[in-house]
């Protein structure tokens, strides 16, 4: 079920109070509409009705996904300095509802989910990219680190992230989110060739892939954008 709830939060254009309908969880599967439109941007987004100035809620939900095989607490980007103690949380809630906590019939669906949590929406829509795109999160948070050394420019940590934003034909593309509104710039494809060539010599990536497939912030950049 996708649950919502009402959150009043004032237009950083002319403070005006805008109410916000929230969600609390969403459950894709029933609900493809809410994954399009957390893919699309438009998800949790308004225009106040008085500057007209667009803005977005944070987001703080569950996400589970049975057809892709994906559940992900979804933590807001001001929470990123605890992502040990949010990843805790995530993984908590999980084992109730679908880990030993929970009644068989829903751990046999819980078995069928990879466990992720992010923070933002940039690093939620790379998830659900990725899983759609059959490229293991690992893998790509690996693609990440041999793209982002070979570029020329490296923004302000914290001010920027590093995502996938979008596939083109089967390439990945990524770019640079900015954290405060979600502008993305400097996009670079990048071959799709490249997610084949990690995957057919895991030896060399191994203590990488193991790094950062530690826990459930399967992030690069879980530490850099923290502060
Ligand atoms: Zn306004």
């Amino acid at each position: 079920m996708s649950i919502f709830r009402n959150l009043d939060a004032n237009c950083p254009g002319c403070d005006t109070p805008v109410t916000f309908e929230l969600v609390y969880s969403v459950a894709a599967d029933r609900r493809p509409d809410l994954r399009e439109a957390i893919l699309d941007g438009s998800f949790q987004r308004k225009a106040c009705p008085t500057c007209g100035t667009q803005f977005r809620a944070e987001p703080e939900f569950s996400y589970m996904d049975i057809s892709l095989g994906l559940y992900i607490g979804v933590w807001p980007v001001s929470m990123r300095a605890k992502w040990r103690e949010q990843a805790e949380r995530t993984q908590k809630v999980f084992d109730d509802m679908l880990g030993p906590g929970a009644s068989r019939e829903a751990q046999e669906i819980g078995k069928r989910l990879q466990a992720r949590a992010v923070f933002g929406w940039a690093a939620l829509v790379e998830k659900i990219l990725a899983r759609q795109a059959g490229i293991d999160d690992r893998t790509l948070e690996i693609a990440k680190a041999m793209v982002m050394r070979n570029l020329d420019t490296m923004p302000v940590p914290g001010a920027q992230e590093f995502r996938l934003l979008r596939l083109e034909d089967e390439d990945p593309v990524f770019g640079w989110v900015r954290t405060s509104d979600g502008v993305a710039s400097n996009a670079v494809r990048v071959p799709r060739k490249l997610i084949g060539e990690i995957e057919a010599t895991p030896e060399k990536w191994e203590p990488l892939r193991e790094r950062i497939g530690d826990g459930l912030v399967v992030d690069l950049q879980r530490e850099m954008l923290a502060d």
